[in-house]
This record gives structure tokens, sequence and C-alpha cells, in this order.
């Protein structure tokens, strides 16, 4: 809706019709429209991305001071923390011995003095000027029977009072201070609530679910709210309303996706390949399997195509429940695909399934005996000419049952007779518009069933906002006894090479992985090659090692892993190529130079490699830690295996930017909400989106809510949020 403007009231906000002001017409309001913003305020606004009112509620404050905690200098003592509302006397500043700038205030209240000393903050000298008030807050120490602080927090707050504080972002350069903002906000509030307040789209009965305050109160009480109490109450309201239109978007193109799709109602009574498969195994599936296997054959047995992801760390059986959901298409007549992003993962894939899949029959009328073996083809860039013009006249014809392959699988020309399920691994490698390719192989225009995997442990609520148009399944189960990998972290790399000599005295074999070079493959390789040359020459002398990277020719890769596969070389030395895949039982030692470099859960998957066999593994981690938190993470990942608490750790680490993207800033970014620390509010959101997207006339029922998503999340952000 377009407000006028008209007569007296001129350029400000006015009532137009019954409820209140919608966001949107926040959003086309610029804040020129407020009084006291003039063209320097407005461009210095504009610097912080804040353009209209809109994003001048949403610019919220990043701390707030609580002055009923604020002591005198008189009543703090030496070695407590505390608050102090001071004015400031002199101000110098000058350089250290070993050159470090050094800036030095005297302040006082009252009821006593204090020295400020900031180290490496020169701009403090500009900042904090003769007379002025401040309100200061750190440790208090005595240095030569004068109290100070060092490095104290200083929160220039004019002459605000009341007893929180709202501190804004400020920018010094662009004379943009928080007490400025605080005026401005405080303006447009009085202006908004005058006037018919805001609209609020969210329906009662969610807000009383969840005891959240009113839109209304949430913006005014996030910028002036009367206790602390009362600004988490804030917050939580506009947490929920961010999470929330993430869900909707996401929660909406799921939907979609399954109504405009035709899917294939698997019929999953008859069980007799699945059934000789469990027997045939040589283990019990794990409970978690079972659990999996059941979500996926309820999928399965729906008209709506499936799209799940099937979530797993490395070593947790995913091929298993991958070749149960196959037979189930293949039961009824159809076909599967296994869908990989690596020549050497597809060839691997195709050995594991073939070996068993080995035996099965399917049955087919065409035959004499009525049933004929069950047929498993690979199909990827190196498959000839003859082999694949064979493969695509009998997938056609229906005489394939399992195609498992690259890319080549999506590329003209590779059509399926009926393909029932398609299974994708390793996710991250592909992106939805492939995905969405394999969907449309059939030549009736049906969907099959898609069935997404990965290991790259990802936490639940991070799936759910990342992964938000697929439904979620996790293997959260280890097969029983697997020997733990023991990880050590080595500063010095002296004492790692004697422990691979000893697994490889003990008939073993190790990787070495050179460093991640992120400027430069070319750096990257050469690196490998060094530490290939000097190894062999030194350290690793009268072992049979090998070099592995990626811009060798495919041939001499492939030699290489093959004599690595079959007990020709004890140490493979390589670059981050090894990371997907490659299976050696027989492989126990994992090194990882300058391990800094990689993330949490690359080190989390290349560690993957080892402890595939009987034998008890170890993964040494070398270098040192450069950052506080590359330490935790090298710490981390010494201190366990378990995939799903790793990805906590990191998502403690690098925070939900990371998660997001790039890209995901600016208004559309979740501002409040964190990942981490509203894991429960992801879940409430998304529990409302799927009914109110699912029920009644779906989101036509909530047309303001409808709005405000595509006010956030322009559609190419949506787009974006499903591809990372
Ligand atoms: P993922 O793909 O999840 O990394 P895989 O499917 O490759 O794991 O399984 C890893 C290994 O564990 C394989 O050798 C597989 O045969 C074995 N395995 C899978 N499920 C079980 C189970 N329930 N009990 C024992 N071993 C299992
Ligand atoms: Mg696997």
């Amino acid at each position: 809706m377009e407000s006028t403007d008209s007569g007296v009231h001129g350029r400000y906000l006015q009532a137009v019709g019954e409820g209140g002001i919608t966001l949107r017409e926040l959003g086309a309001r610029p804040v020129t429209d407020l009084n006291g913003v003039g063209d320097a305020r407005a461009r210095a606004l504009a610097a912080a991305d804040v353009n209209s009112i809109l994003d001048l509620l949403g610019f919220y404050p990043r701390r707030y001071l609580d002055r009923t905690r604020e002591a005198t200098v008189a009543g703090l003592s030496v070695g407590d923390e505390g608050m102090v509302l001071v004015r400031v006397g002199t101000v110098s500043s000058r350089r250290t011995r070993n050159r470090r700038s050094l800036v030095e205030a005297r302040v006082s209240d009252d009821t006593g003095e204090l020295r400020l000393t900031f180290f490496n903050q020169p701009w403090r000298a500009d900042q904090l000027k003769v007379g002025m008030q401040a309100v200061v807050f750190g440790r208090l120490d005595s240095y030569q029977g004068n109290l100070q602080m060092t490095n104290p927090v200083v929160d220039l707050v004019g002459d605000r009072t009341g007893r929180i504080v709202a501190i804004y972002p400020q920018s010094e350069t662009a004379g943009l201070h928080s007490w400025d903002v605080d005026g401005i906000v405080a303006e447009a509030l009085r202006r908004v609530m005058k006037v018919r307040g805001l609209s609020d789209p969210l329906p009662d009965e969610v807000r009383e679910r969840y005891g959240l305050v009113g839109r209304s109160d949430a913006y005014r009480t996030i910028h002036r709210p009367g206790s602390l109490h009362e600004m988490g109450e804030a917050r939580r309201r506009l947490v929920f309303d961010e999470l929330l239109r993430i869900q909707l978007a996401l929660v909406q193109r799921k939907v979609d996706l399954e109504r405009t799709s035709v899917g294939i109602a698997h019929d999953v009574g008859e069980t007799a390949l699945l059934d000789g498969f469990r027997s045939g195994l040589g283990f019990r599936m794990t409970a978690a399997q079972d659990r999996v296997v059941g979500e996926i054959l309820a999928d399965l047995a729906r008209p709506a195509p499936m799209h799940r992801l099937l979530q797993g760390d490395v070593g947790s059986g995913k091929t298993v429940v991958a070749v149960a959901t196959m037979l189930a298409a293949v039961q009824g007549g159809h076909q599967a695909a296994v869908m990989v992003p690596t020549e050497v993962l597809a060839e691997q894939h195709h050995t594991t399934i073939s070996v068993l899949l080995d035996s099965m029959t399917v049955s087919d009328p065409a035959t004499l005996l009525g049933h004929r073996p069950l047929k498993v083809d690979l199909l990827t860039g190196r498959t000839s000419a003859a082999e694949r013009r064979r493969i695509g006249s009998q997938l056609l014809a229906g005489g394939v049952d399992v195609l498992i392959g690259t890319h080549a699988l999506i590329q003209e020309g590779v059509e399926f007779g009926s393909l029932g399920v398609v299974v994708i691994d390793e996710q991250h490698r592909f992106g939805v518009e492939q995905r969405a390719a394999l969907r449309d192989k059939n030549r009736d225009g049906t969907a099959p069933d898609v069935l997404v995997m990965t290991a790259t442990p990802i936490t639940r609520t991070a799936a759910m906002t990342v992964y938000g148009d697929l439904d979620v399944s996790v293997l959260d189960e280890m097969p029983p006894g697997r020997n733990p990998i023991a990880t050590s972290w080595h500063e010095d790399d002296a004492d790692v090479w004697p422990v691979v000599r000893g697994e490889v005295e003990a008939g073993r074999q190790a990787y070495v992985v050179c460093p991640l070079i992120d400027e430069s493959a070319t750096l990257e390789v050469r690196s490998a090659e060094e530490a290939f040359a000097s190894l062999s020459a030194g350290e690793l002398a009268g072992l049979r090692v090998g070099l592995l990277h990626g811009r060798l020719r495919r041939e001499d890769k492939e030699e290489t892993m093959g004599l690595f596969r079959s007990g020709g070389l004890d140490v493979l030395v390589a670059t981050t190529v090894i990371e997907v895949g490659v299976d050696v039982p027989n492989a126990t030692a994992m090194v990882i130079l300058d391990a800094a470099r990689f993330g949490i859960a690359q080190l989390h998957q290349l560690r993957g490699r080892v402890g595939r066999g009987d034998q008890a593994s170890r993964c040494l981690l070398v270098g040192e830690a450069p950052t506080p938190e590359a330490e935790e993470r090298l710490r981390a990942l010494v201190r366990t295996t378990d995939g799903f608490e790793l990805a906590e750790v990191d998502l403690d680490l690098r925070g939900e930017g990371t998660i997001m993207g790039e890209r995901q800033k600016g208004r559309n970014d979740l501002r409040l909400a964190s990942l981490r620390r509203d894991r429960e509010w992801v879940e409430a959101a998304r529990a409302e989106a799927l009914l109110m997207v699912g029920e009644g006339d779906g989101m036509a029922d909530h047309p303001e809510l409808a709005d405000e998503v595509s006010l956030f999340l322009a559609d190419d952000e949506s787009d974006f949020l499903l591809k990372s």
C-alpha cells in the first residue's frame, strides 16, 4: 500500500487505512522524512546501510549499558571490574619504548580520580575531549600508587540519562555517534507510535504459544528498554520474525516443488529385494539406519517426490541406506541413479555397490526364467562411446537397474525408461540446478525421488536453514566395533615421522596431506612436490612414497592410487584431492601438515580417510596455530571425533555468517538471530512455517507475512540460500 503525501502532515508518516503501519511502508520512507535528518546525517546513515525508516528501526543497538550498575571511583576496589561515569580531564599521547602507541587520559568523578591507559588505540586521543562525559568499563588496577584502567570499554553517552542506555554501532569517520542514532531512532519511534503503531502480522495464537510481545513493543523496547529483561523480550520477538521469514521462504519453495511435480508412488509393500539385501549383509543395520530407511520408505510411498537430505558422519553407513532406497525403487520395476562429484568416487561406489548387489535378481517377464540378474552400470566422462551407446539403449529399455556416475549422468541424451530414485552423494559439490537436471530425466515427466547424502556434518538448525527445502534424516549412530581415531597435535613435525615409520614397519600405510594454499593451486602443487622430495630423501627415506595432486595426468593419478590401494606404496603424499571418498582400510596414519590452515570440517573429512579397517588409527595434526581460533579448532579435533559436536564448535567459532554465505549481507542478513544461540527458535519458526504454509490456503491466509518475506528475502537471496 502506498501512503500519499498531503496537506499539513506533509512528508510525515500518516494514518492510511485501519491497521498499523507495515514494514513495507516503512521501507518506502527515507530517513530524511524525519525531523532532524538533513543531508549530512542521511549520508552518515547511508554509510551504515541505513536508508529507510525500516533500516533505521532494524539498526539495532550493539549493546546496552546498565546504568543501575554504575559505581563511583571511590566505591570500586582494586582488582574489580566496574562501570563509572566520569568527566575527561587531560589527554596525552606518546609512543612507548617498543614503539607502541600509548594514550593516557585523566578522568574523575565527584569521589576520585582515575587514569585510563590505551595501548595501540591512537584514535582515542581524538575521541576523548576535555570536559566530555564518558561511561568507562574495565578492571581497576593500581600502578605506582595511582588508580588506573588499561584498555577499558569507553562509551560516550552525551547527556543520556535513563537506566538502560542503548549503544549503537558508531562510525568516527562518518561522524555518526551513538547518541545521534539514539535521537534519530527516538524520533522515528515517536512518529510511528503516534500515528497508528506497527501492524503485527503474526497470528495471535502464535504470539501466545511462544509468549512473544507485539511488534510495536518489540521495536520500541529493543531501542529503549526499561530493563535488560524487557530488552530480552523484544529480542525474542524480533529473532522469531527473522527466522520465520526465512523458514516461510524455504517451506514455501518446498511445497511449491511438491505441488508442481508429479512423482511416483512406489509400492513399498513388496520387500523381497530389500529383505534379501538385509540378510546378505554381514552385519545388522544400526538402529539409526533402520529408522532412516523407514523415513525414506514412507516418502517413497507418497505420490509427491521425495527431497530428503541424509546426513551422516564419515563411516556411519550411508551407502547401505542408499542401496536400500534404490532397491525399493527397483523392486517396483523402476531404476535408480547415483551421482557423485568425482570419477574416483564413482568407480569406488560402482565397485562397492556391485558387490552389495551381487547375485540379486529382478523379475523380467521377457526372459525365459521370468527373472534376470540385477544390472549395475557405470557412466563417467571416461566411458567409451560404444559403452555409452549400449548403456543408453539399455537404460531406455529398462535393462539397467542402477546407474552410477558423475556429471555425465545429467548430460544431454541420457534418458531413463523409468527413473524412480536418485541418490546424490556429497551434496556440497552439486548445485540446485544439477539436482533439478537429474529430476528431469524421465520421458513421461514424472519426477524421481531424490536422496541427497552429505558427510559434512552441519548442525540441525543450520541444516534447517541452509537445506530448508529438504527434509532431513540423520544417521546419528556409528556401526559397532569402530576403532576410534586417536588424534594428536604436534607443533613441530620432528616427532611425527617416527610414528609414520612405525606404522609402515607394522605393515600399514600412511597419508601425508600438504598445506592448503588458498591463493594459488600452482603454489599448492609446488608445496606438495617439495614435501614429497624432501620427505622421500629425508625423514621417510627408504620407504615407498608416492605423490598425488590435482595437476597430475589422469593415468598417473590412477596408477598412484592403484599402487597405494594394492599396498605397493607405504606413504601417499597428497594435496586435498584425497579428501573425498578414498577408501584404503590398511591406511592407519593421517598426517596433516600445517593443519591450522584447514577448517574444522575439512580436517574432519581428511581424518575420516583412516580408521576404515579393523586396526587402530592415528591422525597427526602438525604445525603451530597462528590464532586463538586456530588453536581451538585443532584442540576440538584432538578432543572429539563426533562430527556433529565439531559442527557445533565450528558454528561457535565462525558464527552463522559463514553458513549463510558471504553474499548474505545488508538488510537481508540474520541481524539478531543466531543459529547457535537461538537453536530452539529455529525449530519453532520451522514448525510454525510448516503450519502456515501447509494449512488452509497456505500463505494466501497470511498476505502481510508473505509480503514481508519478499521484502526481506528477494528471490535471488532465497535461491542463494539453497545453493550454499
Ligand atoms: P559412509 O558412506 O557413511 O561414510 P559407508 O556406507 O561407506 O559409510 O560405510 C562404512 C563402512 O561401514 C562400510 O565398510 C560398511 O560396510 C560398514 N557398515 C555400514 N553399516 C554397518 C553396520 N550396521 N554394521 C557394521 N558395519 C557397517
Ligand atoms: Mg560414503
